[in-house]
């Protein structure tokens, strides 16, 4: 996938930039629809956003696509797929972990992660006093407070051992 140009978000470059968001949210499309259904429903409605899609920079539409899955949309034509034709990978998505994606934001790198990939970050966090808070948050894009109330959470959750369970209290804040 080509890089942005510099100082650039991916979606700058999106073909529906500028257009009204409720034209890739068809009516009658949702993740427990049944995608030929929808298509026959909606008809030549829907050629006016598949096309945007269709002439979007393909580096813009994968990142759109994974994007959308990083974020478990539900709703909404991305990448050229309606929400119903999405659910499949969407339920895969939601448990897959991308190693790379966490090892960024444990060393302060912003990255949309998934709820499994969140978790996972957390629980090394937690099991590693050696990471920072502050680039985790960062990275997590949350502040730093909330940070150690997930790992108190993910540590209550754990049952783990006080020895080996980080100091989450001492250094809340
Ligand atoms: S793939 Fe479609 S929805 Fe995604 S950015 Fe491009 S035009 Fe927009």
């Amino acid at each position: 996938m080509a890089a942005p140009e510099s100082g650039k978000h991916w979606a700058d470059n999106a073909r529906c930039s500028g257009q009204d968001p409720e034209l890739f949210i068809p009516l009658s499309d949702g993740p427990r629809e049944d995608p030929d259904e929808v298509r026959q429903l909606q008809g030549i409605a829907l050629n006016r956003p598949l096309n945007f899609c269709a002439s979007c920079p393909l580096a813009v539409a994968a990142q759109c696509l994974v994007e959308s899955l990083r974020l478990d949309d539900e709703y909404g034509i991305r990448a050229g797929l309606l929400a119903s034709e999405r659910s499949a990978l969407r339920d895969s998505w939601k448990h897959r972990i991308d190693a790379e994606a966490v090892s960024a934001v444990l060393r302060g790198v912003p990255v949309v992660l998934n709820e499994a990939e969140r978790g996972e970050v957390i629980s090394r966090f937690a099991a590693d006093p050696a990471l920072n808070a502050d680039h985790v948050a960062w990275g997590l894009g949350i502040p730093r407070k909330y940070l150690w109330q997930l790992v108190r959470e993910h540590n209550q959750s754990s049952a783990l051992a006080p020895s080996t369970a980080i100091a989450s209290g001492a250094d809340a804040g």
